[in-house]
């Protein structure tokens, strides 16, 4: 059934799709076993993956969800950033990074002046995880092909890692964020730098020099200049 499932998913987004829900969509063809993977170049367009997410039940998240959260910003930009996971407010918009922690990194990004056209957002499962627990292994291994589609279709240059979930989903770097944010890991023809959660700095609010917001601060200069330096190459 697995080989059965991968042709029709092929089938159901062949380069001819359109970008709405294409006619005949079929529910009963996504790969409800999460061992079956999603192909890469299953989706021509994040519209398609949104209207497969929204119906997707690979893991358990799918059974609570009001809306499955793919992402915000420009799906060309030269930059991605990867959260966890949605919260309430996502889950209800369909949008990620829309709370207060969402406001806060919107400041953060236009500080050096990058805009949503600079930045492509979103999170490295779909599906709210109940009561903002924590994405169980499963379930991120389940959501994986999705995010690697959207990497895939985005094709960033720079992928900015907020959290341990993304850094260990995408690097598999088990180390804690305060030792590794900061840092580029060169992989695949990409930079990836991990960096803090916009939702701890809300919870350490001092600025001074050395404290989580004052590091942030650093780091997104330090992304600034990289793009700069990677656009002026060309
Ligand atoms: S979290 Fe991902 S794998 Fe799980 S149901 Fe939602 S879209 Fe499917």
């Amino acid at each position: 059934m697995a080989s059965q499932d991968q042709i029709s998913l092929f089938e159901l987004f062949s380069p001819s799709s359109e970008p709405s829900p294409p006619e005949g969509f079929n529910p009963d063809l996504i790969p409800t076993d999460a061992k079956v993977p999603i192909p890469a170049g299953t989706y021509q367009t994040m519209e398609q993956m949104r209207v497969h997410c929204n119906q997707c039940f690979r893991c358990a998240l799918g059974e609570n969800r009001t809306n499955a959260v793919i992402g915000r910003g420009n799906v060309k930009a030269p930059i991605m950033i990867v959260g966890e996971g949605p919260g309430q407010n996502e889950d209800e918009t369909g949008l990620p990074f829309v709370g207060k922690a969402g406001q806060l990194l919107d400041k953060i990004l236009a500080s050096v002046k990058l805009t949503e056209n600079d930045v492509y957002i979103c999170n490295v499962v779909k599906c709210r995880p109940p009561g903002n627990r924590d994405p169980q292994p499963a379930e991120i291994e389940a959501c994986k092909g999705y995010l690697l589609e959207q990497i895939r279709l985005v094709n960033p240059k720079i992928i900015l890692l907020t959290g341990k979930y993304a850094m260990l989903t995408l690097l598999g770097i088990k180390q804690g964020i305060t030792k590794v944010r900061g840092q580029w890991v060169e992989r695949d023809g990409r930079l990836y730098m991990p960096i803090f959660h916009p939702a701890y700095l809300l919870r350490n609010q001092s600025r001074e020099k050395g404290s989580p917001k004052w590091l942030m601060w650093q780091d997104i200069q330090e992304v600034r200049k990289k793009l700069d330096e990677m656009e002026w190459d060309g």
